[in-house]
């Protein structure tokens, strides 16, 4: 041979004798195992139905109470791999006392590319948040089929070969930069689970695990026929998939027209807070969704509820401040545990104000703050600050000369364990979030909230609720009429 052909030959035996990296391996392990490279990079759409359930992250009786969920019928997860689209359809039943009533709801949650997309019941659809269409961009991945696809692609990244709770882990970034951790089963070589990490406004930077279990065969593939996803460490959907199709119908994914061609929602909307006076030192702080009260003592400032988000906490408070300047705000009562009613607490405590709630979510509590966000990093994450954080088991009593506010457990209410209402004795005026929002359709709560009212013999003349406006007691009664016609 000439020394061309030997050169040509040497690189030949070198190509097929290189060794692929032990972070390509897992990936080659994973693809064959279900069924082979050719056929995993060849697949072009999947849609899985089955039932399952949702769990009722931030919402449910404590924090970590797992008691509520949404059990789920017609589920349906339709993806088109190629084009980044994906739509879930299912039907949810709450198996508890929600605020909205007992009757099963349609939901459809779309992505196309970087619009996400909601249908509401009476299919009118409307564009999601930016920050939904991420979280639903990287949800396509968490499946073994498209996560393994994504990871052969010669532009994707692979990093960090390990082994990992008994499996074999890699990070992989897409070639579109989404970056995931892929596990597979050092036995089967089947993928176990994906993990990505995403902002939660009250948990900071949590991982969103999907893990795979009862794999079965489809049209020469192996795919899972159960999906478990966790946020941080709670369960928010379990699948069992009943009927499984590669490359069948998906039906239409692209994103609704009104949806398509509405503005990209980047933040939330900016607060507007309005103040009314109540009574002498008293004011509702209130507009939008989510409102709040002050109370004024002889030589500070109480607030009740700093909700939602950095946005609308941060603004109730400067309101708060503008409206009494002479006298430093140093408190905040917070109604209950629930994401929406406590995502404001940590702007709140970078403000420097103490925090008052009810004793079982002080530990919750301690652990929120010290959370790292740096996804999204929010005012505490900018401005750090030590919390200070008093339980109340039952009942406490904020007084000075100029104010009386007397907090109390709203026991054995089926919303929450951990709410407290706020009684304004002087000004016979009641503050409680969620028990009774005087415009809702359904009033679950109500009559706990009136047993518990009439436990501390309390003299009510209006109800300030953190949902809605101010109404006189009576209304608070009427619902127990309605409730028994
Ligand atoms: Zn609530």
């Amino acid at each position: 041979m000439r020394p061309f052909h030997l050169a040509l030959a040497a690189a030949a035996m070198a190509a097929a004798c290189a060794q692929p990296t032990l972070e390509q391996q897992i990936v080659n392990d994973a693809a064959a195992a279900l069924g082979g490279r050719d056929k995993v990079l060849a697949v072009k759409s999947i849609v899985i139905e089955g039932d399952g359930m949702n769990g009722n992250l931030g919402q449910d009786m404590t924090m970590d109470a797992t008691s509520q969920a949404f059990q789920l019928s017609g589920y349906k997860r339709a993806i088109d791999v190629a084009a980044g689209r994906q739509r879930v359809e299912q039907t949810r039943t709450p198996n508890f006392a929600y605020f909205q009533g007992q009757q099963a709801q349609k939901q459809v949650l779309g992505v196309d590319g970087d619009v996400a997309y909601n249908v509401a019941p009476d299919g009118k659809p409307a564009r999601a948040a930016q920050a939904a269409a991420k979280d639903r961009r990287v949800e396509i991945y968490h499946h073994p089929l498209t996560i393994v696809r994504a990871a052969l692609d010669p532009a994707a990244r692979l990093a960090n070969p390990r082994d990992a709770n008994g499996q074999r882990a890699v990070d992989v970034t897409t070639a579109g930069g989404l970056t995931f951790t892929l596990a597979i089963d050092k036995t089967t070589k089947l993928p176990t689970r994906v993990v990505s990490m995403t902002d939660n406004t009250n948990l900071g930077d949590v991982a969103i695990e999907t893990s795979f279990a009862d794999y079965q065969d489809v049209s020469g593939l192996k795919l899972p026929a159960r999906l478990t996803t966790k946020t941080d460490k709670y369960t928010t959907a379990e699948i069992r998939a009943s009927k499984q199709i590669v490359d069948g119908e998906t039906g239409d994914l692209a994103a609704p027209q009104a949806a398509a061609s509405a503005p990209a929602i980047t933040a939330p909307p900016p607060a507007t807070v309005t103040a009314e006076e109540l009574a002498k030192g008293v004011w509702f702080l209130a507009g939008q969704t989510h409102h709040s009260v002050l109370a004024e003592f002889g030589d500070h400032l109480v607030l009740i509820e700093s909700p939602q988000n950095d946005t609308r906490a941060l603004a109730v408070i400067a309101k708060a401040r503008e409206l009494r300047p002479g006298k430093p705000l140093t408190q905040v009562v917070n109604t209950h545990h629930h994401f929406d009613h406590s995502g404001g607490l940590r702007a709140a405590v970078s403000e420097g104000l103490a925090v008052i709630t009810q004793s079982a979510n002080v530990a919750f509590y301690k652990d929120a703050m010290t959370r790292s966000h740096t996804i999204v990093p929010d005012a505490l994450a900018k401005n750090a600050k030590p919390l200070t954080v008093e339980g109340v088991d039952e009942e406490k009593t904020l007084q000075d000369s100029a104010m009386t506010i007397n907090l109390y457990h709203i026991a054995g209410s089926p919303h929450a364990d951990t709410l407290l209402m706020a009684y304004f004795p002087k000004q016979r005026l009641l503050v409680e979030a969620d028990v009774f929002s005087p415009a809702s359709a359904v009033q679950p709560y109500a009559a706990n909230l009136i047993e518990n009212i009439k436990k501390h013999n309390l003299q009510v003349d209006r109800i300030v609720p953190i949902h809605g406006t101010v109404v006189p007691f009576s209304e608070l009664v009427k619902t127990q009429v309605k409730a028994t016609n």
